[in-house]
């Protein structure tokens, strides 16, 4: 018997990076996937490689967030495990005294009140069940700020990690568990980008951290599998870092 045999979940952000590696390790452990994008190419190419179901869904729409996990009960029949997981990286320039109040209301809307969504809609859904597995993707910037000036994705990300440990601990006693991930700088996409305009940032980064590199995507997988299956039953409301020590240095 495989760790998560036939647990159904649901990622958002599958079609890339973190969402993408979790979606292999997910249906390498014998779950049920339904892979969440809003790009369509690579979220269906996720969910045919690992036999899952597409859905094309915005995480800031209401309505996508509550078809999301209808789709996944209708056909799948529960909806046992949330890794919300989509987000953005902040603009160019995410200082206070420059990020203007589009941006942050942008970056807030797609990192953190995606997850509001997603956990709000989920809940009955795992309630229901009398179980459930919510995994919340923060960042280690939440446990310690960015010197490298990300004022509104360092938010964005504080707020995920504190509604993570507030429903962690609402919900305990109805066997649902809601942790908060928070990796440290992981090679994917969304990092390449930001170290491609500002190649300095790479190497100020990485002397921070104390293994001496980047995580690779599957790292991050392998922990959101532990935080997903029963091996992680008495771990909620946690901040639960993957970040080569970078917190600790
Ligand atoms: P990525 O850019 O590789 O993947 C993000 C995915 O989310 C993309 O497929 C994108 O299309 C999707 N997405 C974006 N907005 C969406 C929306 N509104 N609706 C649905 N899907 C949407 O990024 P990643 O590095 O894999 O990051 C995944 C998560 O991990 C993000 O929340 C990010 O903030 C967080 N994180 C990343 C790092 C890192 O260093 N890469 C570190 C800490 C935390």
């Amino acid at each position: 018997m495989q760790r998560l045999q036939d647990r159904v979940a649901v990622i958002t952000g599958a079609g890339s990076g973190i969402g993408l590696a979790t979606a292999r390790r997910f249906a390498e452990e014998g779950a049920k996937v339904v892979c969440v994008d809003l790009d369509e190419p690579s979220g269906a190419k996720a969910a045919d490689e690992v036999g899952g179901l597409f859905v094309k869904a915005d995480v800031t729409s209401e309505d996508d967030v509550v078809r999301m996990y209808q789709t996944a009960f209708d056909a799948y029949g529960s909806v046992d495990i949330a890794f919300n997981n989509a987000g953005i990286s902040p603009p160019d320039d995410d200082s206070i005294l420059e990020t203007g109040l589009d941006a942050w209301r942008r970056v807030q809307e797609v990192n953190l009140t995606s997850v509001y969504l997603c956990c709000k809609h989920v809940i009955p859904y795992m309630r229901h069940q009398g179980k459930g597995s919510i995994i919340n993707t923060a960042s280690f910037v939440a446990v310690m700020g960015s010197a490298t000036s990300q004022i509104s994705y360092t938010a964005s990300k504080g707020g995920v990690l504190a509604m993570s440990r507030e429903l962690g601990v609402q919900f305990a006693r109805e066997g649902i568990r809601v942790n908060a991930l928070c990796p440290g700088p992981v090679n994917t996409p969304l990092l390449q980008e930001l170290f491609a305009k500002d190649p300095e940032r790479a190497q100020r980064r990485l002397v921070h951290i104390p293994v001496g590199r980047f995580a690779e995507a599957t790292e991050i997988a392998a922990a959101v599998a532990f935080l997903a299956s029963d091996d992680a039953s008495f771990i909620t409301g946690a901040e639960f870092l993957v970040d080569g020590g970078i917190s600790g240095a």
